[in-house]
């Protein structure tokens, strides 16, 4: 098919009211109704969203258009089906176009076309009802000309109007590159082009709200935590030690890793380092880089510029940035990516970063403190955390032990839990019986704190006259610590036990496995196998 031979007359077929386009269905509409519809548009929605909807919808019009044509006709390259597009407008009555410049490369990807539109009807109906445009208006042209080189290359094409009839120019002219080519330039252009719509705007708001509640919700945790010192009273020479030692070295600026097991309060420590260092009137702000994906928490800490992925709808500062003045706590740190060690030495080093998308530092002010249940020792050894960072990071080691080995701090851990429970649940009678300290004492703990914690909520929330008694602890607790079954549990197997504590720790996170996992202190090898085996029994 050669484009000089696409005959209006040959491609329509007109029957019983009925236009037909090969297969589709045309309308021939006036452009004074849609002149009109443009300006109710831009009084309804506004010029930013009118330009988007327009170009939008004629988007999909040279997409269908390059569709139709690809599908009936058998066309020797791809160069001429790109000129079938302007042939195809001009045959609607849309506009003329003239080629000034065409330079395609198929293979590469490439391309590139400048183009002069005469007699844009979009400009005569921008100008009958707004007069005189400021700016280039015929954004449907720019939608067509992008939707169908979209289409016939089959990949992003974006056409941009530089001077424009509706202007005062005689002839509109524009210029079409393929995503690539455009570099940056495209990116104030983009969100026209796309269906940033009502969600994408609800969500980059929700975000947002949650980024301020987040902020706020730290600030008022770091505000009561100033202004209240913790309750919780510390018995055991460990932790008295670690507490010594957070104390002596946060009015330094050096990073600092904090280790221990899962649940053994790191952050809890982090909070402590901050509140007592010289940036305690600066933000806390703290990241848990085992829970997110690598873009995202790429994105999260160094934050991005707009367009620089989809979904990027505006700039964003990352943690660097929102920590400015206080302390960025990197929790999990052991399971950053290779490539995210390297960006985060960097970081350390040049104290300056660069946001995912932009060519130009910025310069920051943070302290950082990491934590890690992993042996990153170990793991630096075999090669997966880098040595440099390793020692970056650990310029001072805080190792907190697990609560097995200070058992004298669980009776005032349990008794500050019961008191933030009671005000938390509503609960005003709420108390810890003493039959219930034992097997408390007892037990091992391996979810550390963290168990603990969820343990006393478990038995506080199950409990009717607001005593936690040892019947009402996880049985786990209860039969590890030799105490003497409750009421109707003393026929059950230990397996039965164990699987019922399973499914309730489970329930309680919400069927989050890793949370789960966590406060059980196995790994989620270990849950998923144990759940199998509940699974198999029952
Ligand atoms: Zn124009």
């Amino acid at each position: 098919m050669r484009v000089e031979d696409l005959k209006l007359d040959e491609l329509l077929e007109f029957r019983d009211g009925v236009i037909d386009f090969q297969g589709r269905r045309l309308v021939l509409h006036s452009t004074d109704a849609f002149a009109q519809f443009r300006k109710d548009l831009f009084e309804m929605v506004g010029p930013g969203q009118a330009r988007r909807i327009l170009t939008r919808f004629a988007y999909f019009w040279g997409q269908a258009d390059a569709a139709a044509m690809r599908r009936v006709f058998k066309w020797d390259n791809v160069i001429d089906l790109i000129k079938a597009g302007p042939r195809l407008h001009a045959l609607q009555g849309v506009a003329r176009w003239v080629t000034k410049k065409l330079d395609v490369d198929p293979v590469a990807g490439h391309f590139e076309m400048d183009v002069a539109w005469h007699h844009s009807a979009e400009a005569e109906e921008h100008v009958a009802v707004f007069g005189r445009a400021s700016h280039p208006s015929c954004w449907m042209l720019a939608g067509y000309a992008s939707g169908f080189m979209s289409f016939a290359l089959g990949h992003d094409v974006y056409f941009v109007e530089h001077s424009c009839r509706a202007t005062g120019e005689r002839v509109c002219t524009a210029m079409g590159k393929d995503r690539a080519s455009w570099g940056a330039a495209i990116n104030p252009h983009l969100p026209f082009f796309q269906a940033a719509d009502i969600k994408g705007k609800i969500q980059s708001l929700t975000e947002e709200l949650h980024r301020v509640m987040r902020e706020l919700k730290r600030s008022t945790e770091r505000l009561t935590t100033l202004e209240r010192p913790p309750l919780v009273e510390v018995r055991s020479k460990a932790f008295t030690a670690v507490l010594d030692l957070a104390t002596r070295i946060a009015p330094f600026d050096s990073s600092v890793l904090i280790t221990g097991e899962s649940g053994v309060g790191k952050e809890v420590v982090a909070r402590l380092v901050h509140a007592r260092s010289q940036r305690s009137r600066g933000p806390f702000l703290g990241i848990n880089c085992g829970a997110l994906p690598e873009t995202l928490l790429d994105s999260e800490l160094f934050g991005h510029k707009a367009g620089a992925f989809t979904g990027a709808t505006s700039d964003h500062a990352g943690l660097f940035e929102a920590a400015a003045g206080g302390t960025l706590f990197l929790d999990e740190i052991g399971e950053i990516s290779h490539a995210l060690q390297v960006k985060l030495l960097r970081v350390l080093q040049e104290r300056e970063i660069r946001r995912v998308g932009e060519s130009r530092t910025r310069k920051i002010d943070v302290r950082i403190l990491a934590a890690t249940n992993r042996d990153l020792a170990e793991a630096m050894r075999q090669g997966a955390f880098r040595e440099d960072l390793y020692y970056r990071l650990r310029v001072i080691e805080i190792a907190i032990p697990p609560l097995r080995e200070r058992k004298e701090d669980i009776l005032p851990l349990a008794r500050f839990f019961v008191e933030r429970l009671r005000v938390k649940l509503k609960m005003p009678k709420l108390r810890l019986a003493a039959t219930a300290i034992d097997p408390l004492s007892a037990y091992a703990w391996p979810g550390n704190v963290r168990e603990l914690e969820n343990a006393i909520e478990h038995a506080a929330v199950l409990s009717r006259s607001g005593s936690i008694t040892p019947e009402l602890l996880p049985s786990n607790v209860v039969l590890s610590a030799g105490a003497r079954p409750g009421p109707g549990q003393g026929q059950r197997s230990l397996e039965q036990v164990e699987s019922e504590h399973i499914r309730a720790v489970l329930a309680e996170s919400g069927g989050n496995r890793t949370r789960a996992a966590a406060v059980l202190g196995i790994s989620q090898a270990t849950l998923w196998r144990r759940l199998k085996t509940v699974k198999d029994a029952s």
